[in-house]
């Protein structure tokens, strides 16, 4: 049996019944690399994304399907000893962590979106600057990785929230990992990568800023969406399966644009697709208000009242302003 699980890990997708070389490089090409993604592929999306035989498509899914290491049952019992795990991390408002029952969840991914200057940015360095203070600060002690994809993150600004604080700000940012990500199959790489740094020291919290802006710039118009969508799915799963492995915090954010006729409707619409909205487990709508206010509003919790708060962001950084 346990030679069986090992042989399982070497396969490839040229090992499946029907898939030649250059099937194989249609497939590697258009981001099917791994028996995982065939698997949960779409026969329609195999055969219009790597341009193969609908028919042949349903048999190198079927064939996927029975080699995919796709993970075990947990009983009820199992999920809750290792929710037992789960800690929270201090947003720097007690509003918003009172919002989201305590703060952000290890073992869950939460996301921030609104649209540009909403302030997602700002409370994901709050978020690494807390996440190195102690446990009694509503910290964890830790270092961070982020993953910055719009070159935003400001050691500055690290500073400045630091010393409101009371903590140094050199040990603080010593515990901040930052990495530029180029474009989105680089993003998906320092995901990979954040697992073997993990081994080397604790990292509870790992920051996607933003998550979405590559995938959405390179991935435009209609042909490429499924494509677009499949990548970053897989992404989703790599960084929760960080979270759980980790017991860490997973924070991302999205960008909308104002479109205040779609969003006070329906505010879960138009980002990003489904995707990002069915892997997170927290998502935070954030608009901007006056004075450097801004009002969070939790949608979709799978165990929380949906509700509104108003945090305040400064040059202090998060607080509940008063
Ligand atoms: P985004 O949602 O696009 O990531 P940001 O988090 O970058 O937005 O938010 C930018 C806003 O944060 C600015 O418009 C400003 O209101 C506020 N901000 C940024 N830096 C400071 C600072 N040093 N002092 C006070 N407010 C700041
Ligand atoms: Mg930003």
């Amino acid at each position: 049996m346990a030679e069986d699980k090992k042989e399982t890990k070497k396969i490839t997708i040229e090992d499946l019944p029907g898939v030649g070389e250059a099937t194989a490089e249609k497939l590697r090409e258009n981001g099917f690399d791994d028996i995982m993604t065939l698997a949960v592929a779409s026969p329609k999306d195999l055969s219009d994304l790597a341009g193969i035989a609908e028919g042949s498509a349903i048999k190198i899914i079927a064939s996927a399907r029975k080699f995919a290491d796709v993970g075990n049952f947990e009983t009820g019992e199992q999920i809750l000893e290792r929710r037992k795990d789960v800690t929270k991390l201090s947003t720097g408002s007690k509003n918003l962590d009172n919002l989201l029952g305590g703060g952000l969840e290890t073992q869950s991914i939460t996301e921030f979106f609104g649209e540009f200057g909403s302030g997602k940015t700002q409370i994901m360095h709050q978020l690494a600057v807390n996440c190195t203070r102690p446990l009694e600060e509503g910290g964890f002690n830790s270092d961070v990785l982020i993953i910055d994809t719009e070159n935003t993150f400001r050691p500055e600004r690290i500073i400045q929230m630091s010393k409101f604080r009371g903590a140094d700000p050199d040990e603080v940012l010593k515990r901040i990992h930052v990495a530029r990500a180029y474009n989105s199959h680089h993003q998906i790489l320092l995901a990979e990568r954040a697992s073997e740094m993990a081994k080397e020291f604790p990292i509870r919290l790992l920051i996607v800023d933003s998550l979405t802006s590559h995938f959405r710039s390179e991935y435009m118009g209609r042909g490429s969406l499924s494509e677009r969508q499949q990548l970053l799915n897989r992404h989703m799963h790599d960084l929760l399966k960080f979270s759980t492995i980790n017991n860490s915090v997973i924070a991302v954010t999205n960008q909308v644009s104002a479109r205040p006729d779609v969003f006070f409707g329906d505010p879960t619409a138009p980002i990003g697709g489904n995707i990002v909205g069915h892997t997170a487990t927290f998502r935070v709508y954030l608009r901007k208000s006056k004075g450097g206010k801004r009002i969070a509003r939790l949608i979709d919790s799978p165990y929380l009242p949906e509700g509104e708060t108003v945090v305040q962001i400064s040059e202090d950084g998060v607080t509940d302003g008063v």
